[in-house]
């Protein structure tokens, strides 16, 4: 058995694509346009790459660029009034403070200052409480595009059990949560878990978020269970995830690759999530 490969880029694409065109029938709609604004702090390499990328997709599908940069020697204060003047503007629907940020700054009280309304990195303990509870409200990017690629394969979730390997507030915690609000079983496995193997051989689902490189081998796998590898690890011999995919892909149903699987999801769904954010506030402010 050979598992099919879930293609994360061709289903980014789509999104993306989807994504301009439902962007241009709001601005149409509404003479309002959508507009993201990234916050970075400081020069980290890694940091400006990812708000650039951010940046040039969001312009590609037709979503204003309110990018601020701020000096490495900003303080909490600095960053704030910029969050807090963000939230203020009408022509902002969303607001992404990158991480890490330079140390010493307190990121979760920083993140906290974002409106729930404008969090399109869903990340805020008020998204957080409301996917707790299952309220409508934005929810993180990386597992929100999880879900989708499991969609896009037709994977079946309700009834399945899934296991979720990370407990982390990036991607472990809220994509348990988004699989449990789609009426899966759910396990989710951490650092102190014993007898990782035993759990996801049941699993119909595993999501690998451990940050482990090769962590998920064939021992661990049901036949024909869909994989999907959040993992991102840098090697000589390019990028690796969380799963050992020459070994696992012999043994899935579904596999997600690294890279070109869950990577590109989490951008499209950033997208999508500052238009769902402009719809809503330009709902609000019509009644
Ligand atoms: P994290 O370090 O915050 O969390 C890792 C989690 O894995 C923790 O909850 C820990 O308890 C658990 N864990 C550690 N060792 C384990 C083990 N042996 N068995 C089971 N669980 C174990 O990391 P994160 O921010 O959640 O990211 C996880 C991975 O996903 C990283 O490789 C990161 O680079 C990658 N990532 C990718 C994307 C993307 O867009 N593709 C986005 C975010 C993170």
């Amino acid at each position: 058995m050979t598992a099919t490969i879930i293609d994360g880029k061709k289903v980014a694409a789509e999104v993306r694509s989807r994504l301009a065109t439902n962007v241009a029938s709001f601005t149409q709609r509404t003479g309002r346009t959508p507009g993201l604004a990234t916050i970075l702090v400081g020069e980290d390499p890694a940091s400006e790459v990812y708000v650039a990328n951010k940046r040039k997709a969001a312009t590609a599908a037709g979503i204003a660029d309110f990018h601020q940069h701020l000096p490495a020697t900003a303080t909490a204060e600095d960053i704030a009034a910029v969050i807090d003047a963000l939230a203020q503007n009408d022509d902002v629907s969303g607001i992404l403070l990158q991480l890490p940020l330079p140390s010493g700054l307190d990121s979760s009280r920083l993140i906290d200052r974002i409106p729930a309304s404008k969090d399109v990195d869903g990340l805020t303990t008020m998204s957080a409480g409301l996917l707790a509870r299952g309220e409508p409200g934005l929810r993180p990017c990386t597992p929100t595009g999880i879900i989708t690629l499991l969609d896009s394969a037709n994977v079946p979730i309700a009834g399945a059990l899934a296991v979720v390997i990370g407990r982390s507030q990036l991607v472990g915690a809220p994509v348990a949560q988004l699989l449990l609000h789609r009426n899966a079983t759910v396990v989710i496995a951490h650092s102190r878990t014993a007898e990782l193997a035993s759990l996801t051989k049941q699993a119909d689902i595993v999501v690998a978020a451990a940050g482990i490189p090769a962590l998920v081998t064939a021992e661990h796998v049901k036949p024909g269970a869909a994989i999907i590898d959040v993992g991102i690890h840098r090697t000589d011999a390019g990028l690796v995830g969380d799963v050992l995919f020459d070994e696992v892909v012999a043994v899935a149903g579904w596999i997600t690759p690294v890279p070109g699987g869950v990577g590109p999801m989490t951008i499209a769904t950033l997208l999508e999530n500052t238009l769902r954010a402009a719809e809503a506030i330009s709902a609000a402010s019509d009644l």
